[in-house]
Parts: structure tokens; sequence; C-alpha cells
């Protein structure tokens, strides 16, 4: 479903996933808007490791394509559209557009809850992000590692808490399938999806310096310090094959709405 507050925004359509040609300014103004709505929306951020994961599992499309605004996440997504013809204006990285709504959030008195990782990590996140944005609203915190049984508890204290930012870091895709599945009932303004980003906001992992982000090598950096990211790092070749493939196929496709 196209939604007003990113109709003005082209997209393009990568290996089957669409991803928005967006700055990390207008993604933010974007969600703003979207913060102060009363529609649940989605916020994803496409990566290269999910493109391989969505060209292997493609009944994962529908979860991927559903969401209401997808940012290109990493180099690699960079790179693909380059080899498939489309320029994108920069990444827009899931950690830094997190940050950015935090700041948002504090700077607007809205309210912000963060869900994943490690029992105590997304504590620690919280205390970090009120020391970085003095005033900001953690209107609660939830590891993820609940069961089946205690989902209902989990869902009841989101709703109770009444956030209008809620941060899911599970890793994808069960992060992005369990907003999908929830976000009506939970009725949050924006939840988005942020893999190991409660992890580096607690200061367990380091983001590359920003040298080695821009010399597109942040994968290599985080592979470093977590030996189980080679995995992801692996799929970047097998990726890229695919896009020089799709580009020589002809079947690149390029979808720009009118702003
Ligand atoms: N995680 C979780 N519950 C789970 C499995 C993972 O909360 O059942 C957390 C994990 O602790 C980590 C995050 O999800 O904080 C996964 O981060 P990763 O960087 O692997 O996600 P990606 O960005 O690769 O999707």
């Amino acid at each position: 479903m196209t939604i007003p507050a990113t109709e003005a925004v082209p997209s393009a359509t990568l290996l089957g996933v669409r991803v928005h040609l967006i700055t990390m300014r207008r993604a933010v103004e974007v969600i703003r808007q979207m913060l102060h709505g009363d529609v649940p929306r989605r916020i994803l951020t496409a990566h290269t490791a999910m493109l391989a994961r969505v060209h292997a599992a493609p009944d994962l499309l529908e979860v991927v394509n559903s969401a209401d605004l997808t940012t290109p996440d990493g180099f690699g997504i960079l790179l693909v559209g380059r080899i498939l013809g489309l320029r994108f204006p920069e990444r827009v990285a899931g950690a830094d557009l997190a940050e950015a709504l935090c700041a948002l959030c504090a700077r607007e008195h809205l309210r912000v809850f963060l869900l994943g990782a490690k029992p105590g990590v997304a504590e620690a996140a919280a205390a970090a992000l009120i020391r970085r944005y003095p005033g900001l609203h953690v209107a609660g915190t939830q590891h993820g590692y609940f069961t089946g049984d205690e989902e209902p508890a989990v869902l009841a204290r989101i709703r109770v808490a009444r956030p209008h930012l809620l941060l899911v870091a599970m890793g994808f895709p069960p992060q992005d399938q369990w907003i999908a599945r929830h976000r009506h009932s939970l009725n949050v303004p924006v939840c988005m999806g942020v893999g190991g980003t409660l992890d580096v906001m607690a200061g367990m992992f380091r983001r590359a310096p920003a040298w080695v982000q821009r010399a597109g090598l942040e994968w290599l950096y985080r592979a470093v310090q977590e030996p189980r990211r080679w995995r992801v790092a692996a799929s970047i070749p097998g990726v890229i094959l695919l896009a020089v493939r799709e580009r020589l196929g002809g079947r690149a496709r390029l979808r720009r709405s009118r702003g």
C-alpha cells in the first residue's frame, strides 16, 4: 500500500526488493510525519544480506515489500544500485536513522520503546540514549528472547507504554515479521526493525570509523568484531553476481513517482 508520506519518494526494485531512493534528512522528515500520524507504519532498512535471504526464500518478499519506507542501509545496496543503473543519493544506515529518530523524539517529546537483544542490552541502550539526548522519554524496554507464552504480556506492556516509536532489534527477518504481525494491534505510529543496533547503542559493539564507512568496508569492520558476521559478508559476492546478471538481462526496474 502506498501512503501519502512516501508517495513522493522514488523507489527502485533491487532483486525484487523495493528500496526508496532517499537521503537521511528526507527519511527523518517523512518518518516525523508518520510519528505524528495515527496510522501504524513500518520502516525497514535494506542490506545485501537481506537481498540474499529474500532471493533464497522469495516468500519473504511480502513482508519486505509491504513496509511503508525501506532505506538503503548498506554500502552494498548502493553498489547493487549502481550495477543496475540506479543512483541512490546516500546510505541511510539503520543505526544512524535510529539515532536520528531518538534525537527527534527527545526534541519533540515523543515516547520510544526499545524491544530486542539479550537481557540487559535494551536497558543499557536506553541509558546511553538518555545520556546523549537528555529529556528522551524511553517508555519501556524488553529483551528479544521471550517465549510464545510470554508474548501476550510483552504486547500488553508495549500497549500500556503507548510509544510513538518502537525499535525492534531481533534480526532480519524475525523482527520485521513480528512487526508486520503485531503493528495494527499495537497501534504504534512507527515500528522499525533495527537488527543489531541496540547492541551498538549499548556499547557492546562499535560502529566502524567514518572513513571505513566511506570506503564501503563497514561489513569487514563488523565481521572482525563479531565473527558470525562473516556469513553476512560471504553473501555479498553472490548478490553482486545476481545484480550483474539482472543488468545483463535488462530486467532492472526503476519506478519514480512524481513529487
Ligand atoms: N535477537 C533477539 N532475539 C532473538 C534473536 C536475536 O533479540 O531471538 C537479537 C540479537 O541479540 C541481536 C539482534 O537480535 O541484538 C540481531 O542482530 P543482527 O545484527 O544479527 O541483525 P541483522 O542486522 O543482521 O538483521
